[in-house]
């Protein structure tokens, strides 16, 4: 007898009912499944998705592109879908970015990106000083004094690795960010931690609040300023940026649903963001599991299986400026947020799905473990209990709503991460399509479980700030502020 059967033997209605619907969850689940690992449409829509559509930056023509082929696609495939229209607010978009450092007859024009929430220049440029501020540390500060102020901070970085090294830019920029503005600086230019003249995009950690020019230099060309900086020859950079600062935009989230047939007022969420930076194909960050959720929702269409409860794959817009389009879900959606039974997020590339970040609810991981068991065979698995800052299960958490983000093998998902070798061809799609599995896997168990977790309160969310490093990781990424005033997250 299975655990599952002890805890049941205590109500002999309850475990018939549990048995019936369990009959009729293993076998639906069992063929999702099996379908999910079969040939389906998953690598040629990732490839329209990576090469026909592109990056697809919130704002840009591709952005809607990528809303009316995903549209399209669960048209196709028989699934009721809709767009659901949010304010983006602070939109970003790079129209162009160029850079040029002269000194003691030198000139060179080093390709660069501009950070996104960098300002724009005026049509002349900004020029500065360059001065070496070494890696931005407080000691390099400290060496720096006065002649900060006003310059142009070239900030060496290393070359990343993987996502651990990618989450430590992350914490290291907006403490660099920080201090060049406390210093005066004229705007900060970082040494690419990518080799080969590869660029990508950081957004700057203050967002929208940012009022300098920053900039990503490519490492080469940036390590020769940074060598002629150490040898004494006195330079100046100039650069040019031009963006799209709209502060009134909007986009639209795409929401797949399959109904509920018992329990339709309950929702099993489970998301991808579909935009993605401009640089690369944004295949894996994000455009892969926009694709694999498309697939989860075709295949349950195709099957005709029918959830307990209803099934709500959502495509995110507007992530990558700050997890918007799942923010201005939260909000059109705050009256039904209570049974909201989990809202997980599926956005850390191609490599293998291992298990799941539970974030910050301990009472999740018994679930998931148990809900992820029929799939062990694409495992192992291991759950997370940690809170994790930086997609769309951002505003579930901060609203107590229970809610995952899957966690997968590294991969290439680091070194390609928001840069321009995020392409096709970066993307394992096999594995993809093993992923596909064990997230239909587990999203069909949430909808036909009967478990259901409390939402937390404020004092819950407060709490787990308290005890966690959530309050740090929402400062590096600029989602502080939101919290702290009372306009993003649950209510006292
Ligand atoms: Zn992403």
């Amino acid at each position: 007898m299975s655990n599952r059967g002890r805890v049941a033997v205590g109500c002999v209605l309850g475990l018939l009912a549990m048995a019936r619907l369990r009959a009729a969850d293993d076998s639906g689940r069992d063929r999702l499944v099996a379908a999910l690992l079969g040939p389906t449409p998953l690598a040629d829509d990732l490839e329209a998705l990576s090469d026909r559509v592109g990056g697809r930056p919130t704002g840009s023509d591709a952005n809607r592109r990528a809303v009316d082929w995903a549209m399209a696609r669960l048209a196709d495939a028989g699934v009721a879908a809709r767009r659901e229209r949010f304010a983006v607010g602070d939109q970003w978009l790079e129209r162009s970015a160029r850079a040029e450092v002269r000194g003691d007859g030198l000139v060179f024009a080093p390709r660069v990106a501009a950070m996104p929430f960098s300002i724009s220049t005026p049509a002349g440029g900004t020029s500065a000083p360059l001065v070496d501020a070494g890696r931005g540390a407080s000691a390099d500060f400290t060496r720096l004094g006065a002649t900060a102020r006003g310059a142009f901070l070239l900030v060496e970085q290393d070359l990343l690795a993987d996502v651990d090294g990618l989450f430590r830019e992350y914490n290291e920029t907006a403490a660099i960010e920080q201090r060049a503005r406390a210093a005066g600086a004229a705007g900060v230019a970082y040494v690419s931690s990518r080799a080969s003249g590869l660029l990508y995009r950081h957004n700057v950690a203050v967002g929208a609040a940012n009022r300098a020019p920053m900039v990503v230099v490519e490492r080469e060309a940036a390590m020769r300023a940074m060598r002629l900086l150490r040898h004494g020859t006195s330079l100046t950079l100039t650069v040019w940026i031009d963006a799209d600062q709209s502060t009134s935009a909007s986009a639209e989230n795409v929401v797949a649903e399959i109904p509920g047939t018992s329990h339709p007022d309950e929702i099993v969420l489970m998301g991808a963001h579909l935009d993605s930076w401009d640089l690369g194909g944004g295949t894996l960050d994000n455009g892969a599991n926009a694709a694999l959720l498309i697939d989860v929702a075709r295949q349950i269409v195709r099957l005709g299986l029918k959830p307990a409860r209803t099934i709500r794959l959502v495509l995110w817009n507007g992530e990558e400026l700050g997890m918007r389009g799942s923010f201005g879900y939260v909000q059109a959606h705050a009256a039904e947020l209570d049974r909201h039974v989990v809202a997980g997020a599926v956005d850390i590339g191609c490599g293998r799905v291992t298990g799941f970040f539970t974030n910050g609810r301990p009472d999740l991981v018994p679930i998931v473990d148990r809900l992820l068991a029929p799939q062990a065979g694409l495992g192992p698995f291991a759950q997370v209990d940690a809170p994790v800052v930086g997609t769309d299960n951002f505003d579930f958490l901060l609203e107590g709503v229970p809610n995952l983000i899957a966690n997968q093998a590294p991969a290439l998902y680091g070194p390609s991460y928001h840069a321009a070798n995020d392409q096709l061809e970066q993307c394992d799609t096999g594995t993809l399509r093993l992923n596909a599995a064990v997230i239909g896997g587990l999203v069909w168990g949430f909808a036909q479980d009967g478990t259901r977790l409390p939402r937390h309160t404020h004092a819950d969310v407060q709490a787990l700030m308290d005890r966690t490093d959530l309050a740090d990781q929402m400062k590096t990424f600029g989602l502080w502020d939101g919290w702290a005033a009372g306009t993003r997250g649950r209510k006292p």
